[in-house]
C-alpha cells in the first residue's frame, strides 16, 4: 500500500491509501497456477491489487515454467515487450518467479536486463520485501527450502466451483529428462490436519470440487501423524459440501491396490486418473528412470479399468527422447492404439541443462520428432472422438462452471470423468449440478441438453 497526498479546496493535505497494482501472468502446469494463487494471497494481504493491464501495473510478475526450453524463450520475448513501460516508469518492478528462476538464477538478469527481481518457488512469502528491494537494485532470491509448504498462507482463488489444493511440493523421483527436483526441491508434504483445514474452509466458501495437486501427488505422506494418500482421500470425502475429489499428477509407481479400492468404493472420488506413461518402450523407460516397465504399467491400467468401469484414463507422452529409436516409438504408438486413452498430453523431448539426460545430447532430428508427435496427435484425436461419440445418447452429471467460450448462450461444466460438457443456458447457475443428455461429440467437448 502506498499513501498519496490529496489537496482539497482549502490547504490541508489528506492522505489516502492507494493500492499498488500487480499484473501476474502464469505459465506451465497446474502447480504453477496454484503457486500464483499463493503469490496473489501474499501480495493482496500486503496492499496490492490485481490488474489485468500491464500498462497500469506497479509490479509485473511472470510465474514461469522451465520444463521446456520454449517456455523460457517465450518469457524473454514477453519481458522485452515491456521496454516502453519501463522507460516511462523506472520504478516499475518486473519480476520472474517460478521454476525458470531456480533454473537460470542470475543468468536471467544478463539475458533480460529489464528484469529487477528473480524469485524461486520457495521464496513467495518474502515477496513484499523483495519487491521493495528490487525497486532500487536487481535482486535474486532462489533459495530452496526443504521445509516450505506454504501451509499457513491463504491462497487467493478465483473460481467458486473448483479449488486446487497443493498438498505437497517438490519431487524425489529424478526422472532423467526432468529438472523439477532441481528447481522445486525435494518432496515435502502438508500434514493431513493442515490439508483438511484448508478443505473445510473451501467447503465453507461453497466450493464443490477439490483437486489435490502434487508433482507425484499419490506419494503423499503425513509422516508426522502417520497418514498416507488413501487416508487423505477418505478423510476429505467426509467433509460436508465437498462433492467431488480429484487429484493430479500421480506417478504410476506410487499407486497401490488400496488407492484403487478407495477410488472404487467412494462415490466422491471421481472416476478419472492421469497415468503418465512417457514411453511404451522398456529400454526408454529405463533410460528415463521412470521406475516401472510396460508390463507393470499395463497391469495397473487394467486394474483401474476393471475396478472402476467408465473411468477416464489420460496420459503424458514424450517423443524423441535421446535413446528413442523408430522401433521404440512404434511401441508407444501401438500401445496408445491398444489402450485407447481418453486423452493425452504429448510433447517433443526438450533437453534441459541440469537434467541427467542433457548429457546424452539431442540426436534425433527435429523434423523426425515432429513427425512422431504429429502421428501420435492424429491417432489420439481419432481415439478421443471415438470415445466421445460413444457418449451420445447417454446421460452425465455436470457441475456447471460458467458461460461456454465458443457457443453463445450456452454453459459449460465438467462431468465426473473431467470431460467438458456444453449445454444451452436455462436459468442454471455456476455451482449447480445438472444431468445432461449427450447429443453431439467433438474431440474436445460433449454437447447436450439438460434433462
Ligand atoms: S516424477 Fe519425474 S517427471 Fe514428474 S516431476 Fe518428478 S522427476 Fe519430473
Amino acid at each position: 500500500m502506498i499513501w498519496n497526498p490529496v489537496t482539497p479546496a482549502g490547504s490541508l493535505y489528506i492522505w489516502i491509501r492507494v493500492a499498488k497494482k500487480l499484473f501476474l501472468e502464469s505459465y506451465g502446469c497446474q502447480m504453477n497456477e496454484a503457486d500464483s494463487e499463493v503469490i496473489l494471497g501474499v501480495l493482496t494481504k500486503n496492499g496490492y491489487e490485481l490488474t489485468d493491464s500491464v500498462s497500469s501495473a506497479d509490479v509485473i510478475l511472470f510465474n514461469t515454467c522451465a520444463v521446456r526450453e520454449h517456455a523460457e524463450t517465450r518469457i524473454y520475448g514477453r519481458v522485452s515487450q515491456l521496454s516502453p513501460l519501463k522507460n516511462k516508469n523506472p520504478e516499475l518492478v518486473i519480476g520472474i518467479c517460478g521454476c525458470m528462476s531456480t533454473h537460470l538464477k542470475e543468468k536471467i538478469l544478463d539475458e533480460a536486463p529489464l528484469v529487477d527481481l528473480v524469485v524461486g518457488p520457495d521464496s513467495y512469502r518474502r515477496l513484499p520485501e523483495l519487491i521493495e528491494k528490487a525497486v532500487s537494485e536487481p535482486f535474486v532470491d532462489v533459495r530452496l527450502d526443504k521445509y516450505e509448504t506454504y501451509a499457513d498462507l491463504e491462497p487467493k482463488r478465483e473460481s467458486g466451483v473448483r479449488a486446487w489444493v497443493s498438498i505437497m511440493r517438490g519431487c524425489d523421483k529424478f526422472c532423467t529428462f526432468c529438472i523439477v527436483p532441481y528447481v522445486r526441491g525435494r518432496e515435502r508434504c502438508l500434514t493431513l490436519p493442515q490439508v483438511l483445514s484448508q478443505v473445510q474452509e473451501l467447503a465453507d466458501e461453497d466450493y464443490k470440487e477439490i483437486v489435490f495437486l502434487g508433482q507425484t501427488v499419490n506419494s503423499y505422506r503425513d509422516k508426522e501423524n502417520g497418514f498416507d494418500f488413501v487416508d487423505l482421500l477418505e478423510k476429505t470425502s467426509q467433509i460436508e459440501g465437498i462433492v467431488r475429489i480429484r487429484f493430479t499428477s500421480p506417478h504410476p509407481i506410487d499407486f497401490d491396490d488400496k488407492t484403487i479400492e478407495v477410488m472404487k468404493n467412494n462415490s466422491k472420488i471421481c472416476p478419472q486418473v492421469h497415468l503418465p506413461l512417457q514411453s511404451a518402450s522398456d529400454s526408454v523407460l529405463d533410460k528415463m528412470k521412470r521406475r516401472y516397465n510396460l508390463s507393470y504399467y499395463d497391469e495397473l491400467l487394467r486394474k483401474f479399468r476393471e475396478a472402476i468401469p467408465g473411468i477416464a484414463i489420460t496420459t503424458d507422452i514424450i517423443v524423441g527422447f535421446p535413446t528413442e529409436t523408430e522401433e521404440d516409438f512404434l511401441k508407444t504408438f501401438d500401445y496408445m492404439q491398444k489402450v485407447k486413452y481418453d486423452s493425452a498430453f504429448m510433447f517433443i523431448y526438450s533437453p534441459r541443462p541440469g537434467a541427467k539426460a542433457f548429457n546424452w545430447g539431442d540426436p534425433i532430428p527435429h523434423a523426425e520428432k515432429v513427425k512422431r508427435l504429429e502421428s501420435l496427435i492424429k491417432l489420439q484425436e481419432k481415439i478421443t472422438l471415438e470415445i466421445h461419440r460413444k457418449e451420445i445418447g447417454k446421460k452425465t452429471l455436470v457441475l456447471t462452471e460458467g458461460q461456454a467460450k465458443k457457443e453463445k448462450g450456452h454453459l459449460f461444466g465438467k462431468n465426473p470423468q473431467y470431460k467438458t460438457v456444453v449445454f444451452p443456458q436455462d436459468g442454471i447457475k455456476a455451482g449447480e449440478f445438472v444431468t445432461v443428455s449427450i447429443k453431439q461429440a467433438t474431440p474436445h467437448t460433449l454437447l447436450g441438453v439438460v434433462e
